[in-house]
């Protein structure tokens, strides 16, 4: 049985956007024991903070996993690198943003790893895709 209740936040600003955010989820798919059990369609945002940059494609996923939230989110990090995520300035523009967003009903608040994630309450380009894969979400 899957468990799932473990969301990722996608989004992208460079390069093929559509190819990179499903790159990701091939990627997360095909990690030992992850399964992605829903998908929301892609949106296009405009860009909130950061510098001047093009607009994102942004997304989420319900997976399924045995990690542990640190042992995922080191896979999203080598994902991001695969996929030519390279960090310059704090919310510049990027090949692919992989972001835990919730964990079951955990509350994680560690060095480098806090669940649920920080900003989602005021990101549309993550509520609006959020609310398809987890209805009730958004009220
Ligand atoms: P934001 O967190 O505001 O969306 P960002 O996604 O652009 O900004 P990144 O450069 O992708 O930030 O990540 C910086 C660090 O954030 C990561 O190395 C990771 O350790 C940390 N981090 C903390 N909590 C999370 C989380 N829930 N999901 C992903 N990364 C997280
Ligand atoms: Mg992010
Ligand atoms: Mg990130």
């Amino acid at each position: 049985m899957t468990r799932g209740g473990i969301f990722i936040a996608l989004g992208s600003n460079l390069g093929d956007r559509r190819a990179n955010l499903e790159a990701a989820v091939s990627a997360i798919g095909a990690l030992s024991g992850y399964s992605v059990l829903k998908r929301s369609r892609w949106i296009e945002t405009d860009p909130v903070g950061g510098p001047p940059q093009g607009r994102f494609l942004n997304g989420v996923i319900e997976i399924d996993t045995p990690d542990s939230p640190r042992a995922c989110l080191n896979r999203l990090l080598e994902i991001e690198q695969a996929l030519g995520r390279v960090r310059r300035e704090r919310w510049g523009p990027r090949t692919i943003d992989l972001d835990i967003l919730l964990w079951r009903n955990e509350s994680i608040e560690e060095e480098g790893l806090r669940v649920p994630h920080p900003r989602m309450t005021e990101r549309a380009f993550v509520l609006e895709p959020l609310a398809e894969v987890l209805p009730g979400v958004a009220g």
